[in-house]
């Protein structure tokens, strides 16, 4: 008989992998084990040596589908064992420091969901139904091995008819971590505002369905946070929210079923795709001509609707007559999202009428993700449940334990292990004090799920007093490594990491802010990557943030700032126009630009297109990060659905530098002479995209390089992302986007990491 010992490491938990192990094992007459060993699986297999050999092409070829094996050692076993039969042995503590995988959080599966619409069956409506295949992991999870007692599942001991499928290997909820039902798992109920509870278990959910349908707001624990939920054809309901909320503008994300969704909204196969996946993300999709027939117009203002699937039984309990919710994340602006009952029903008292909760803890908050398809691919707007916090793989070397803190708006960090990425979660804001101890926290629960025993370096931002910077300097002084890397370089060497592209190259970075290597607030740059040297070679021309920070509230301040430069006092008269600010304001501003007080210098490409968005009475107050940019972008993009053309500009670039001033004038000009403002909307983003592509392209054959990309939160902007991509292809470049991370500064984490390890390799 021979024997051989296999480790496996890659999502090998909480994915039906030891299951599947034990099933091949006895299809093929082999004797041994399975054994969780934190960070990977061991196997040991007895037997023929034909039958070993088939036994090795099944574990490749058969495996689960949410399975992942990154590496299978197989190792010759000389010791002589002596096995009655193949089990599965309980998991191993371990404080080894392995790369391994905690798998992310798995929407509902077609079996689980046929069993809960299924009247005879033991689960039919119970809304935490989960399997092998299924189900909550990431949010859950403690510490590592992906066991029960590791996990909130370990409140609910398991009752004699679940523990018999949970010890059946041939069961498909054999040693499903999160496997319960009715009589031993988690309950639903409904309570008031003051906590009472009204209804439990079914009664609860048939309640809330009345309640929504009836036009009520209900705050929604789910599976790693908590929803606010409405009907989407009430006006009424949907303001109420929003004044709520304090959020005037921000689209909401809705939640509807596959069958409804071509009533509303526009979508190809890989959004499809997308959408019906385990991951379930929110899709950007357009919406379709029918779209205000279902929907308020106060729901979102774009031209676009995010939408996501059900994901968890709840979900699909919920739905009866309506064709989508209101589907947004219970979180004030920038604070993050509530996830325990008191606090739930603290923090939403006022907010939401009725609340539908249930008595499983949430260990990980974990946001929706987002997704949208630019550049003919699914790209992140948000990279959080359902992939956080599987690593993304560089093919780099790297043998530091590297700890990033990312920057401060969006913020993720990063964790790097040889040469695997992981992300948290998406965190959000971290100037606000809650935000940024979520930052900490996700850090640490990060160090722990992955088994980490010491950070080697610590990389942050430039940006002085970022939080994120103070975090990083406060290790620092405890003897890690300290390394800061400039806003857009990190972004820079996201996108190569994201690619695995790491030869010279050219890079377009524009994003909103970042702290510039001068000083100055940078976010229209160009990038020569070049023997392993970042070079600014070229960026939008400089302008004056008049007020600062209010600048990018209100954006006439910067349309005033950038026409001054044009015309002095007589733009004044234009900004007037707008009534918008008291002649004192206005007097004070004239000043403001003269002296040059509280004027800080910007290469800003978001403020550029802020600017346009004010000029053309589009965004006169910034509500949400973007805003101005993004609803810029929805009446170009509208213009261009009504009327296809052509479009020829000739942006003014002097010295790699591309001139702004004469855009926004143009654009006044334009205005003033009354073109379309849909056309002006288009003419700025084709102005910039032309511009910037222009100089990269001629630098690079300058440089002789052969590849340019794109990144940064406004290559979020599709017009401007796929107009550069054209161009840059159309001259015969490798075009660079982004595939895996996010786009913008969610993505600097990751960033932050890969630019270490380039910039310390030599
Ligand atoms: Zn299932
Ligand atoms: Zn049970």
């Amino acid at each position: 008989m021979d024997f051989i010992k296999i480790h496996v490491k890659g999502i090998v938990q909480g994915v039906g992998f030891r299951p599947f192990v034990y099933r091949i094992a006895k299809e093929n007459n082999l004797k041994g084990y399975v054994k969780n060993m934190g960070n990977y699986v061991e196997i040991v297999v007895g037997g023929k040596k034909e039958d070993i050999e088939k036994f090795i092409d099944d574990l490749k070829s058969k495996k689960p589908p949410l399975s992942k094996i990154d590496d299978l050692k197989i190792k010759l076993n000389e010791l002589k064992l002596h096995f009655d039969d193949f089990v599965i042995l309980n998991s191993e503590e371990t404080d080894r420091e392995e790369e391994g995988t905690i798998p992310a959080d798995v929407a509902i599966c077609e079996e689980c969901l046929k069993e809960m619409v299924d009247k005879n069956d033991r689960r039919y409506r119970y809304p935490f139904i989960a399997c092998t295949n299924c189900g909550p992991r990431f949010t859950v999870i403690e510490k590592v091995p992906y066991d029960r007692e590791n996990t909130s599942m370990r409140d609910f001991p398991l009752c004699e008819v679940c523990l018999e499928e949970y010890k059946n290997p041939l069961d498909r909820r054999f040693h499903a971590q999160a496997t319960c039902c009715p009589k031993c798992g988690p309950k639903v109920f409904l309570t008031d505002e003051n906590g009472e509870v009204l209804y439990e278990k079914d009664e609860a959910i048939n309640e809330a369905i009345k309640l929504l349908e009836g036009g009520k707001i209900l705050a929604v624990k789910g599976i790693g946070g908590t929803h606010l939920v409405c009907k989407v054809n009430d006006d009424e309901v949907v303001l109420t929210l929003r004044k709520m909320l304090g959020r005037p503008s921000q689209p909401f994300a809705v939640m509807s079923k596959l069958e409804y969704l071509s009533l509303f909204a526009e979508y190809g196969d890989e959004e499809l795709e997308t959408l019906i996946s385990p991951r379930r993300p929110i899709v950007v999709l357009k919406k379709n001509d029918d779209y205000n027939k279902y929907f308020s117009k106060y729901v979102s203002n774009l031209d676009t609707i995010g939408v996501m699937l059900p994901y968890s039984g709840l979900h699909y309990l919920l739905f009866d007559k309506e064709i989508a919710y209101i589907m947004t994340s219970a979180n004030l602006p920038g604070l993050p999202m509530v996830k325990d009952n008191d606090e739930i029903l603290k923090k939403l008292k006022g907010i939401a009428d009725y609340f539908l909760l249930h008595n499983r803890r949430i260990i990980n908050r974990c946001d929706d993700s987002v997704m949208k398809k630019i550049n003919n691919r699914m790209i992140f707007l948000r990279r959080s449940r359902g992939f956080a916090p599987e690593p993304i793989e560089v093919k780099i070397n790297n043998s530091k334990n590297i700890l990033c803190v990312g920057g401060e708006l969006n913020s993720t960090a990063c964790l790097v292990k040889k040469n695997k990425f992981y992300l948290t979660q998406y965190i959000g804001n971290t100037s606000k004090y809650e935000t940024f101890c979520y930052l900490k926290d996700a850090i640490n629960n990060l160090i722990k799920i992955t088994n980490t025993n010491k950070i080697d370096v610590v990389v942050c931002d430039m940006h002085p007093l970022f939080n994120s910077t103070k975090f990083a300097e406060e290790l620092a002084s405890k003897g890690i490594e300290l390394f800061r890397i400039q806003h857009h370089h990190a972004h820079v060497f996201s996108l190569m990491g994201d690619n695995n592209y790491f030869d010279d190259c050219i890079i377009i970075a524009l994003d909103g802010v970042g702290y510039g290597l001068d000083g100055n607030i940078w976010g229209g740059e160009i990038f020569a990557w070049k023997n392993n040297e970042m070079k600014r070679i070229g960026h939008l021309e400089e302008q004056y943030q008049l007020g600062g920070d209010l600048a990018t509230k209100y954006p006439l301040r910067m349309l005033l700032g950038i026409l001054y430069k044009k015309i002095g006092e007589e733009a004044i008269d234009i900004i007037k126009e707008y009534k918008f600010f008291s002649d004192k304001e206005l007097k004070i501003f004239s000043l403001q630009l003269e002296k040059k007080i509280n004027c800080p210098i910007t290469t800003s490409c978001g403020r550029v297109l802020d600017a346009i968005s004010s000029l053309l009475s589009v965004t006169f107050e910034k509500t949400y990060d973007g805003e101005p940019a993004i609803r810029l972008e929805a009446l170009a993009s509208e213009f261009i659905k009504r009327k296809r053309i052509d479009i020829e500009v000739n942006p003014k670039i002097k010295n790699d530098i591309l001139n702004t001033t004469d855009l926004i004038y143009n654009c006044h000009e334009m205005l003033k002479n009354g073109v379309d403002r849909g056309y002006i909307a288009y003419y700025a983003h084709i102005y910039i995209a032309d511009g910037l592509s222009k100089t990269a392209i001629k630098n690079a054959e300058k440089l002789g390089i052969d590849c340019i990309g794109l990144s940064g939160g406004v290559s979020y902007n599709k017009i401007i992302s796929e107009r550069i991509r054209e161009n840059v292809e159309n001259h015969g470049f490798k075009f660079l986007y982004h595939k895996n991370v996010s786009n913008g500064d969610g993505g600097l984490s990751f960033g932050q990491g890969v630019g270490y390890i380039l910039m310390n390799s030599q």
